[in-house]
């Protein structure tokens, strides 16, 4: 016989968790249930932030968080004036958990560790009545006038509301896909870049303010680059690789890099700032010392690239070698060659097309009583907590629309 429930939730994880425990709280004489593919539930939220959950951002004005998604800004200014970060603090709060804010702006839980999210959501399902239903993979969806039929290998459930908490899985994606949306591709958002090139190769663990561009494309992101011992990574690299997720995908990942290590310096103005530096520094080795906001060893490797001997005084430099300087200062080419996962962190960029759902109620528009929240949407993220974010406010606005219609 089949089990029967007002509200079903397919998926255990982040968005899955939130939306359960936030409808039970407005409306506690709904009967609710989770179901979930895995023999655990919360499995992401247990890895996530190293195993210590970043829960989200320390931003708190929708206007500026919305920025953080190159995937979702426009659809998440709504539910971000609804539901925004300080909302996420305060609903952990008044469950017992306290945050933390970390000088780059993430908050962890107080306790460093993701276990402390993990027991706040079981307890809170526990009191509430909500029933977690683990190993039960859904096969197949049908919506009849009156109800929802959900099939797993195990059982048959009947609901009056289905949300969607699946996260990036492409057979959930395929059902949504029959029922009459539209899928965007998945494609992988925040990596790293492969570069094999001399002028980086011993330079593992060296960090520097660039500003990077793709060749032949508008990508272009400022912030610290961090040269790693396979190519580049840092905030500056991971904005390009989550804004530009399709079209490097496109690219198959080969594309040349321009690095500026000046920044907003441009090749005319680096003439002149070299010029003065040979007037200023002319009896001492050029490679002896960084005049800029960088690593040394950064800048030796730059002056060699220039085709310069590093112990070359300042005032023998010709005009040849100025210019060559000036290019690998400001105009830095590296030939990228395939993509490296972020610690272990992988997005997915793809999911429901927002302009099929509404974000006033997170329901589908086209599909009565379905709803979707987190991951199984388009939307996605840089990393800091914004994911997270995007998965509680979805799930506190489903929430809130299906507790008060049901009610
Ligand atoms: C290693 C790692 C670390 C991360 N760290 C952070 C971080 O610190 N901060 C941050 O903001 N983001 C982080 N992220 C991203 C974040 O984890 C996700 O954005 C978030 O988990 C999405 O939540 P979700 O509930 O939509 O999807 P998920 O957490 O993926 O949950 C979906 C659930 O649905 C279940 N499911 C799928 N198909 C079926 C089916 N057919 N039947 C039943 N159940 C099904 C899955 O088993 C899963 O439990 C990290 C991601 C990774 C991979």
């Amino acid at each position: 016989m089949s089990k029967s429930y007002d509200v079903i939730i397919a998926g255990g994880g982040a968005a899955g968790f939130f939306t359960a425990i936030n409808v039970a709280s407005v409306n506690p004489k709904l009967k609710i249930a989770i179901l979930e593919r895995g023999k655990e539930v919360l499995s992401k939220v247990r890895v996530s932030g190293g195993g210590r959950c970043n829960v989200t951002h320390a931003c708190f004005i929708p206007d500026d968080l919305v920025r953080f998604y190159p995937r979702g800004e426009k659809e998440l200014r709504g539910p971000f004036n609804r539901f925004c970060s300080g909302d996420t603090i305060e609903w952990f709060e008044k469950r017992g958990v306290e945050l933390k804010i970390e000088e780059d702006g993430r908050m962890f839980p107080v306790s460093d560790s993701s276990q402390t999210i993990i027991d706040c959501f079981l307890s809170e399902t526990k009191k509430l009545g909500i029933h977690i239903l683990t190993g039960e993979s859904i096969q197949s969806l049908y919506r009849s006038d009156s109800h929802w039929k959900i099939t797993t290998q195990n059982d048959t459930f009947l609901a009056g509301k289905l949300v969607m908490a699946t996260g990036s899985n492409p057979k959930m994606w395929d059902m949504m896909q029959e029922l009459g949306h539209t899928i965007v591709p998945p494609v992988p958002s925040l990596f790293t870049f492969n570069i094999k090139d001399p002028r980086i190769k011993d330079l593992m663990g060296v960090s520097a303010l660039a500003t990077v561009k793709v060749k032949k494309s508008k990508l272009e992101a400022s912030g610290p680059l961090l040269i790693t011992h396979w190519g580049m990574s840092g905030p500056g690299i991971l904005r390009l690789s989550a804004w530009g997720a399709r079209e490097l995908f496109d690219k198959n990942y080969q594309f040349a890099l321009q690095v500026n290590w000046l920044n907003d310096v441009d090749i005319e103005e680096c003439d002149v700032l070299l010029k003065e530096l040979k007037q200023v520094h002319a009896k001492k080795a050029v490679g002896k010392k960084s005049p800029f906001d960088f690593p040394n060893r950064l800048w030796e490797s730059l002056v060699t690239a220039a085709g310069i001997l590093p112990e070359t005084k300042w005032a023998d430099l010709t005009k040849n070698q100025l210019q060559a300087l000036a290019n690998q200062l400001v105009n830095g080419e590296f030939q990228v060659n395939g993509k490296s996962t972020f610690k272990e962190e992988f997005v997915t960029a793809g999911g429901v097309e927002l302009k099929e759902v509404n974000f006033k109620t997170m329901e589908s528009r086209r599909v009565e009583n379905l709803y979707f929240a987190g991951e199984v949407l388009n939307i996605d993220a840089i990393t800091g907590g914004f994911n997270f974010q995007n998965a509680w406010t979805g799930g506190f606005i489903a929430a809130e629309s299906i507790a008060v219609v049901t009610m």
